[in-house]
């Protein structure tokens, strides 16, 4: 049997095993319904087999509980607590934006209506980019649906219009940063994960009238390192590029009105665009940048991503104006989800569960094996209640999968210590290795 030359499917090797074990047929009719359907199953058969099959946890998430959540397991519903959610700040359960999106609710439309350029901008939006710009003392401000759209967007629009330009992306970026890089055809240099030296080769290699972009984030979601924006920075400075930076794990959760890690090192007003999101600290969903007028403004006016999209509804954008300005003034919650994460870590270190040093919120914990570390957060599930999402391939290098714990401003000691106890055990169950406490 031979596959038509007409059918262009990404694995034709397997396409053809598959059809060797499809029902014999005549090899001259056009392909049938059930190869194509065999092809896809026998896709997440390897996924499976390599222990990379995503399996989805139904959750509730009742009312101030959290992180008390509700899991709707095979057996019926079970309150677990869950340790992997980026409502980092557990501002999906404030009644301050409750209310706020209420009140939107009560007295405007459900949806947007359009794009922003065709009856979809509302006044909620212009006043919650009016806000993220004071959040960042930047000139503008612009809202996308998703931080992923943001990234992707911008990226591709910056990349494309500056004359020849080469952008730096740190090894670690986030897979909207690269997608939205390859999309905008630019030239691009990848520099070693926070490696200053490196970034510098690469920058004095390039010549002075160059145009360069230097796209990298500030906390890296998946090992919890912080980047050295500061001196990304003077090196930009030095010669002659932009600085992007993706803020999106450290909006609401660092500096003194929580506007990220580049607040926080008192650098914001030196870096050209800030990136965010409202889906995590901030509780809702959506994404942003922040930087010079002119600069946004050719990302409104170029940007398909944000062009071609219907805008965010106006009661999420009522929500996050009123989380932002919460968190603005309020730093109840920071503080609280900071003393939480010290003592997890110290609590950790002391039942010798190793963990990768992180100078963050995020704690990530190393398993390096897709099979057992799926085997053992089903266990912490069924067996203490305890919800750890594992992280694998793609998101992390196969070998390296991980459970990144992410502790809020309700993970109290009374939760801390069942879950390092948990751990233990199924520490010693599986038999992993530990780390000395000295
Ligand atoms: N940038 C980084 C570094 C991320 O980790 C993510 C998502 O996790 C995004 C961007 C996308 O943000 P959003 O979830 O708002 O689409």
């Amino acid at each position: 049997m031979t596959v038509p030359k007409t059918v262009l499917l990404p694995d034709t090797q397997a396409l053809n095993d598959l059809r060797l074990a499809a029902p014999v047929r005549d090899p001259d009719q056009p392909m049938s319904s059930d190869v194509y359907q065999a092809f896809f199953t026998g896709k997440l058969d390897e996924l499976k087999r390599e222990g990379n099959y995503r399996v989805f946890t139904e959750l509730d998430r009742p009312r101030g509980q959290f992180p008390r959540t509700v899991w709707h397991s095979p057996h019926g519903a079970r309150e677990v607590v869950i340790w992997c959610s980026n409502d980092y700040l557990c501002m999906g359960h404030s009644e301050v934006i409750r209310e706020a999106m209420h009140a939107a609710i009560e007295q405007g439309a459900t949806g947007a209506g359009g794009t922003r350029n065709i009856g979809g901008t509302n006044m909620r939006h212009v006043q919650l980019e009016r806000t993220l710009a004071d959040l960042h003392h930047k000139e503008a401000a612009l809202t996308f649906s998703s931080g992923y759209i943001a990234n992707h967007t911008s990226l591709s629009v910056l990349g494309s219009i500056l004359p020849d330009c080469v952008i730096l992306s740190d090894q670690g970026n986030h897979n909207s940063m690269i997608e939205g890089i390859r999309r905008s055809g630019a030239h691009k240099l990848i520099f070693k994960h926070n490696d200053l030296v490196d970034l510098e080769t690469k920058l004095a290699a390039l010549p002075a009238k160059q145009s360069k972009l230097i796209v990298f984030e500030s906390v890296y979601s998946m090992n919890g390192n912080i980047a050295p924006v500061r001196e990304i920075v003077s090196l930009a400075k030095r010669y002659g590029g932009l600085t992007y930076l993706d803020e999106v794990h450290a909006v609401g959760m660092y500096g003194a009105q929580g506007g990220g890690i580049a607040q926080m090192q008192g650098v914001e007003d030196q870096i050209d665009v800030i990136q965010g999101t409202l889906g995590k600290a901030f509780g809702l969903v959506g994404g942003y940048i922040a930087g010079h007028a002119a600069l946004v403004d050719c990302v409104r006016s170029f940007g398909h991503g944000f062009i071609f999209s219907t805008s965010l509804p106006p009661v999420i954008a009522a929500g996050a104006q009123a989380s932002i300005t919460h968190l603005m003034q309020s730093a109840t919650e920071r503080t609280l989800q900071q003393r939480h994460t010290a003592a997890l870590k110290q609590a950790l270190v002391a039942a010798g569960i190793p963990t990768l040093p992180s100078p963050s919120h995020i704690v990530p914990v190393v398993i390096g094996d897709a099979i057992k570390i799926k085997q053992l957060t089903d266990r912490l599930l069924s067996g203490y209640g305890i919800y750890v999402q594992p992280i694998n391939f793609p998101t992390v290098p196969r070998g390296t999968e991980r459970l990144r714990l992410t502790p809020g401003p309700g993970h109290t000691p009374g939760l801390i210590q069942p879950l390092v106890q948990a751990l233990a055990a199924v520490w010693a169950e599986f038999d992993l290795p530990r780390v000395s406490a000295d």
